[in-house]
């Protein structure tokens, strides 16, 4: 298979800032596109995206141009074999040389081309190209529906308002209460459990007269809550109204995305209006998570803490999911610094945060070999391209964070869902 054709355009993330659309044309005449997301909070490892002063990704179109001329005549056998070239061709660790957003939008795109050639859907080639990569280790993943993480509540750097934590989600208890006793929903009930909780807690807001707004995906926003404690209670709350009992059937994850709200010069955390050193913000976190029902927990310390990762993991229960996102980036280099360090039980995939599906499928498979929770995200920007869907279900992901049941961009990623579930079942 050849690529004979790479063709830009710059296009509208949900933020209303230029992102890459990316088509790749196949020599049989097949074509498929990718439109690349972008983040707010982004982690200083992440890779870096080429733009202009303004913010426009022209300098990321103007590289598909060598691109394509280096791959003229390569026989691509395997997406995987194209994302090697990508690796080579820009030579950096941080794709600084093309842009991560220059190779994820080529990468994800001839994934898609090479699907749509062969006749399989996109996370057919996903499984098929991580088992590839775990056949030395004689492991399969069969392919799964995840469970929506829902970020109902909006704050940090994706919302103006004044709670510095970055995102309340409700979730679907069926990954926690040990998932193989419990028999797994349809996709329809996990997004009515988010449909219900969030138009709940809008009326909850609405109702109190708070300022009412929407956040950058999908959650409320609202000036009148400005710490953590009274954002989980009005969540609690929102949940008890619903029908859904608070344990049984949904529990909480927070993102406190923690780079925010750390000063680096001074080393404190402004948390909840105090200020705490990362040892006596540990108690803190340990109340929270023992005040809620809160099974997740991402980001809690800045991106270079890993030790002070690892003493959450030790001192919290063996249940709760303790992520690194900003912590990782989903680099299997620092994924492998936190597993010697025994700082996480639970991982972040951004596929533009590596730029590449291969490096990503990586990190994945480095999870896998060491009881890690991958969980593919969508980012703060998006569009309305669902391949992080399909990216989940390849990998037979538990968990998928894909923002609220609100914002078509999000909504996207969760029509997916039921599609592919659809498939799965035989229904067309
Ligand atoms: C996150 O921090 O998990 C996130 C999705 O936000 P962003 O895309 O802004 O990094
Ligand atoms: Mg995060």
């Amino acid at each position: 298979m050849k690529i004979s054709k790479l063709i830009g355009k710059e296009i509208y993330d949900s933020r209303g800032n230029f992102t890459i659309r990316v088509r790749v044309v196949l020599d049989s005449g097949v074509s498929d596109f990718f439109d690349v997301p972008s983040g707010a909070s982004k982690g200083s490892h992440e890779a870096i995206e080429l733009r202009n002063t303004s913010g426009s990704v022209l300098p990321a179109i103007q590289k598909l141009d060598v691109i394509e001329s280096a791959l003229k005549d390569i026989d691509l056998s395997s997406p995987l074999d194209l994302d090697k070239f990508l690796i080579d061709m820009d030579g950096t660790e941080n794709k600084s040389n093309l842009g991560g957003n220059t190779t994820l939008g080529v990468s994800v795109a001839f994934l898609k081309a090479y699907s749509k050639n062969i006749g399989v859907s996109y996370y057919m080639t996903i499984n098929k190209l991580l088992n590839s990569l775990l056949k030395s280790e004689g492991i399969v993943v069969d392919i799964n529906i995840p469970v929506p993480m829902f970020n109902i509540l909006n704050g940090g750097q994706h919302a103006d308002n004044h709670l510095l934590l970055q995102e309340f989600m409700v979730i679907p208890t069926q990954y926690f209460n040990n998932a193989s006793e419990l028999k797994k929903k349809p996709v329809s009930d996990y997004l009515n459990i988010g449909a219900t909780i969030l138009h709940l807690l809008s009326k909850r807001l609405k109702d109190e007269n708070f300022f009412y707004g929407v956040g950058d995906e999908g959650g409320v926003t609202t000036d009148n809550i400005s710490d953590s404690i009274t954002a989980l209670a009005n969540i609690s709350d929102a949940v008890k109204s619903s029908g859904y009992k608070l344990y049984d059937d949904v529990c909480f994850g927070i993102d406190c995305a923690s780079n925010y709200y750390y000063n680096e010069q001074t080393k404190e955390f402004t948390f909840d209006n105090a200020k705490y050193t990362s040892e006596s913000l540990l108690p803190v976190y340990l109340k929270l998570l023992d005040d809620f029902p809160i099974s997740y927990i991402e980001d809690p310390y800045p991106e270079e803490s890993f030790d002070d990762f690892a003493s959450l993991v030790e001192d919290s229960s063996n249940s709760t999911l303790i992520a690194g996102d900003d912590l990782i980036t989903t680099n299997p280099v620092r994924l492998k610094k936190a597993i010697d360090n025994a700082s996480i039980n639970s991982v972040i995939i951004k596929p533009n945060q590596i730029g590449t599906v291969m490096e990503s499928l990586e990190t994945v498979k480095l999870s896998i070999l060491n009881d890690i929770t991958y969980i593919p995200s969508h980012r703060s920007g998006e569009t309305l391209d669902s391949f992080i869907t399909d990216f989940a279900v390849g990998t037979g992901a538990k968990l998928l964070k894909a923002g609220s049941m609100q914002r078509g961009e999000r909504i996207a990623k969760y029509i997916r869902l039921l599609e592919i579930e659809d498939e799965l079942n035989g229904n067309k």
